[in-house]
């Protein structure tokens, strides 16, 4: 078996780091000079390979949005000639055109490799077994992990997305022991675990879980930590950065490490576009400096986060970044205060009573918005017990003021009765007019 603890590159010291860095953007400026759109920017800009002397000439360049991936659908960043692709992953394109992103052969085994060094930092070998509960096909997290598995040398279980119980049976009769589920998924799979009378702490060989693509709080991750009895990673992708594997949780489970061998990455203030410092919130910027068919220079990922100021204990030398707060469209903005559904689901999850299924609803009633949050029950409580759901309501609402300085409407609601999407959870309904 190869080993994936990649010393060498993971504990790099940050000048060769860097160094490296600039050698691979000067590679991957010269591989985009070939393709139609980062051709003609860098002819206006005159940037070439030889003009790139440090990380600084990183901002000579203008930023990427996802518009452009759209209005140059679909092959217009190839850099590449079309023989040499060998997969496109597209994304859903609910509006407008959808996004599309090329990958040589060279491309799948470097994302791979990204995939498989995530899982073996935090312990999964090739005596695993991995199950995969996400959908194969265009959505990433599906022949992303799967690739990675497989170089790692685990047993792989492809059991793609939905049929909980089929999943469970795989599980338990595969001895499956780690596990990739967005987090939504991996708390309706421990439903169906209660509801099958199995107790996946003691009836299954579950020992590590993958969970990532949708925004958690940390109070869902130790949630999902003791429904399962297992350790809960991080993991952070996205397609247009390939997909699983930019940015992991190691063992410390505090903050993501970013592949800085794979990526450069900026934070910048989403409104100003100015880089701010460690530590502070802001949106943030990624570069592929490894990547050949479709190179993207400063591409806004619209997610907000921050680097994690010092050194990791673990010795990686990659810097981590801190759990996605969620991304800037997801910003409720609500009488004038700004409001992530992250920080609710913060406050929920700290209430036993309660079950891991909500959603948030705005509405503008007599010209006034107003908020509803609907939260589903654990199976601890009764419904028809009115004086503890009214106490519990009442603390709940308490709570969300605090955190988010308005006073929402909280309404308890059974188990199972909120609406449970296949894919991502959708937590937010906003009913406004001008919305
Ligand atoms: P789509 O854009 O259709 O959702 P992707 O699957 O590429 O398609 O989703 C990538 C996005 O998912 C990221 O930009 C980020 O907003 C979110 N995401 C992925 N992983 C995480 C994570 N670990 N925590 C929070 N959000 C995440
Ligand atoms: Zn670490």
């Amino acid at each position: 078996m190869k080993e994936y603890w990649q010393e060498e590159l993971e504990t790099m010291k940050r000048p060769d780091l860097e160094k490296l860095q600039v050698e691979r953007l000067k590679k991957t400026v010269e591989l985009a000079m070939n393709s139609p759109f980062y051709g003609n920017i860098f002819k206006e800009r005159k940037i070439t390979p030889e003009s790139i002397k440090s990380l600084e000439d990183l901002q000579r360049f203008p930023f990427t949005v996802k518009d452009d991936l759209r209005s140059h659908y679909p092959f217009g960043l190839s850099s590449v000639p079309l023989e040499k692709v060998v997969r496109l992953h597209s994304s859903s394109g609910t509006t407008g055109n959808p996004t599309v992103i090329l990958h040589t052969q060279k491309d799948l085994d470097e994302w791979a490799n990204q995939v498989a060094r995530c899982m073996y930092m935090v312990g999964v070998r090739n005596t695993d077994v991995f199950q995969n509960t996400s959908g194969y096909g265009m959505f990433t997290g599906g022949l992303g992990f799967q690739y990675g598995a497989e170089r790692l040398g685990a047993l792989t279980v492809p059991a793609a997305a939905g049929n909980s119980r089929r999943q469970i049976k795989f599980i338990m009769d595969f001895g499956t022991t780690a596990v990739h589920a967005i987090p939504s998924y991996a708390t309706r799979l421990a439903e169906v675990f209660m509801e099958m009378g199995i107790d996946p702490r003691k009836d299954t060989k579950l020992k590590t879980m993958f969970i990532g693509a949708e925004p958690h709080s940390e109070e869902q991750r130790k949630r999902i930590e003791q429904l399962f009895g297992v350790k809960a990673y991080n993991s952070f992708g996205m397609s247009e950065m390939n997909g699983p594997g930019v940015a992991f949780e190691c063992k410390e489970q505090n903050g993501l490490h970013i592949w800085e061998d794979y990526v450069i990455v900026e934070i910048v203030n989403p409104v100003t576009l100015e880089p701010v410092k460690d530590g502070e919130i802001g949106e943030m910027v990624l570069t592929t400096i490894n990547r050949e068919a479709m190179p993207l220079f400063r591409y806004r990922t619209r997610d907000l986060t921050c680097i994690i100021p010092g050194d990791c204990p673990c010795g990686r030398t990659h810097r981590r970044i801190a759990r996605i707060k969620g991304r800037s469209d997801d910003m409720m903005i609500v009488k004038g205060v700004n409001i992530f559904p992250i920080q609710i689901e913060k406050i929920l999850m700290n209430f036993k009573e309660l079950g891991m299924n909500y959603l948030i609803t705005i509405e503008t009633i007599e010209n006034n918005d107003e908020m509803l949050v609907e939260v589903e029950l654990g199976d601890t409580v009764r419904v028809d017990d009115y004086a503890l759901l009214q106490n519990l309501t009442k603390a709940i609402t308490h709570q969300l003021k605090d955190e988010i300085l308005l006073t929402p409407k909280v309404k308890l609601v059974e188990r199972g009765t909120l609406p449970q999407s296949d894919g991502k959870a959708v937590r937010v309904k906003d009913l406004r007019k001008n919305h």
